[in-house]
């Protein structure tokens, strides 16, 4: 009897010596993977580990040095959580809440909720993450004009910039105002400015320009090497600026423009965009084009697209390049056209104009502009001055899309057919045969709603 009790006594022992060390194996082992996990995944600079989560931020509490933050960027810095974004808080039976969103272009209930910095997800290629970018000695001025922007949205563009630049990169932030009205955007946007204790030159307009001549007028007032435009409602995104930097340090004629992310103009939602090329049609509208994965896949990632025309708001130029080129066209009014000018100067003139898909910027699609008479107008007229300079014989399939146009007065051209002769630029024939040869194929496009006469 006294043997079976030791017997039994034994192998309860075995079974909870065996039970115990197993547990402890498969324990140690949960802890290791998870380790090495997060170690896989990318970090957040906000947040760490955190991905697709949009948070805000609150930057009215005293300021650190960005520059340690952005070191800092293992350590997160959570505040709240935003609430479900299907929540819009907008009503559109409320005359109100239409008010501002023409004002607007999109939804600032949302946006006033979200105030000046949020995390937004990191929508790069997982490939990217393991880029590695030659140190280099350029530096940047990031230029962001603005015209009746909504506060909380340039607020945000100009705190992602921040956050996510590495200082040594950011010469300074140039804001140019072009002659906006609203009261929060005078003495409350200089105070929040001088709250970031940053390099932020503030440049006023006297009378409004237009974002062509205001993004000239802020290029004047940079002294980093690289020009970036943004738009004032832009969020930049983890290690924006670094690929773009890369291919102009190696190739200063190189115009690159990152990979532009949807930010919802009604719910403010940070949504990744598939990489795409910017193209046009013979009315020199800009649409986007389907980049095919094996047009860009590369072993080491994506490789850049040869773009035939940029969006417009949002790339990065050499500034000695920029003004080789000839800057923008002066003659040219308000908004419009001056991106497919910008992009056949580009090509047509020895550079090259790329997408760098690692590089992704966030940007709010508003809704609103092209309603506007006088924008309308102003579209009209810069388009004729890019047909009239550089399509050549192929004008005519311009002048198809209404011949009206023909009698639309497009000002003084002299000073820019004569940088086309200066530049000793290639013909149009060039660009359709090795650049676009699908622009041939949009020939019937929808008729053209803008104004015939001026
Ligand atoms: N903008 C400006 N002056 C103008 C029109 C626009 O400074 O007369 C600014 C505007 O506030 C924005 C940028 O130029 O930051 C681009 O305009 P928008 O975002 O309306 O153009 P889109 O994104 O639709 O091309
Ligand atoms: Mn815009």
């Amino acid at each position: 009897m006294r043997s079976l009790v030791v017997y039994c006594f034994f192998y309860a022992s075995l079974t909870f010596g065996v039970w115990t060390a197993l547990l402890l194996a498969y324990f140690h082992h949960s802890h290791v993977s998870s380790q090495h996990k997060q170690a896989q995944e990318p970090s957040s600079v906000l947040s760490p580990g955190r991905k697709g989560s949009q948070q805000v931020l609150d930057i009215t509490e005293p300021m650190l040095d960005p520059r340690e933050r952005w070191l800092d960027r293992d350590r997160p810095k959570r505040r709240s959580i935003l609430p479900p974004m299907r929540n819009t808080n907008f009503n559109f039976s409320n005359p109100e809440h239409l008010d501002e969103l023409s004002k607007y272009g999109f939804n600032a209930i949302v946006s006033r909720r979200l105030g000046g910095l949020r995390e937004v997800p990191d929508t790069r290629d997982k490939t990217c993450y393991h880029k590695v970018y030659p140190v280099q000695v350029l530096t940047a001025s990031v230029i962001i004009c603005f015209h009746n922007e909504e506060f909380n949205a340039l607020l945000r563009t100009v705190s992602s910039v921040l956050y996510l630049t590495p200082p040594y990169f950011l010469q300074e932030i140039i804001l140019v105002d072009d002659k906006s009205e609203f009261a929060d955007l005078q003495g409350k946007l200089e105070y929040h400015m001088e709250v970031l204790q940053r390099n932020i030159k503030l440049v006023r307009n006297k009378q409004r320009e237009g974002l062509i001549r205001s993004r000239m007028i802020g290029a004047q007032h940079a002294t980093g090497d690289v020009l970036v435009f943004l738009d004032s409602h832009c969020e930049v995104n983890q290690v924006w600026l670094e690929p773009l930097m890369a291919v102009i340090a190696e190739n200063h004629h190189a115009v690159v423009c990152p990979s532009i992310d949807v930010i919802d103009a009604m719910t403010l939602e940070y949504r990744a965009s598939p990489p795409a090329r910017g193209a046009f049609d013979w009315g020199l509208r800009f649409r986007w084009d389907t980049v095919f994965s094996y047009e860009m896949d590369g072993p080491d990632g994506p490789n850049p697209i040869r773009s035939p025309a940029m969006a417009g708001g949002i790339f990065a130029i050499y500034k000695q390049y920029f003004y080789e080129i000839g800057q923008y066209d002066k003659g040219m009014e308000l908004w419009g056209g001056e991106n497919v000018e910008i992009s056949l100067r580009i090509w047509l003139c020895g550079g090259q104009l790329l997408v760098i898909p690692c590089s992704r910027v966030g940007h709010v699609s508003k809704q609103h502009l092209e309603t506007d008479p006088a924008i309308r107008k102003a579209m009209l007229r810069n388009s004729l001055r890019v047909a009239h300079v550089w399509l050549d014989e192929y004008k005519d399939n311009f002048f198809l899309q209404n011949p009206a146009w023909r009698r639309v007065p497009h000002g003084d051209l002299s000073e820019r057919l004569a940088l086309r002769r200066r530049l000793r630029c290639r013909p149009f024939r060039w660009y359709l045969d090795t650049l676009f040869p699908d622009l041939e194929a949009f020939m019937d496009g929808e008729r053209d709603e803008r104004e015939p006469s001026p």
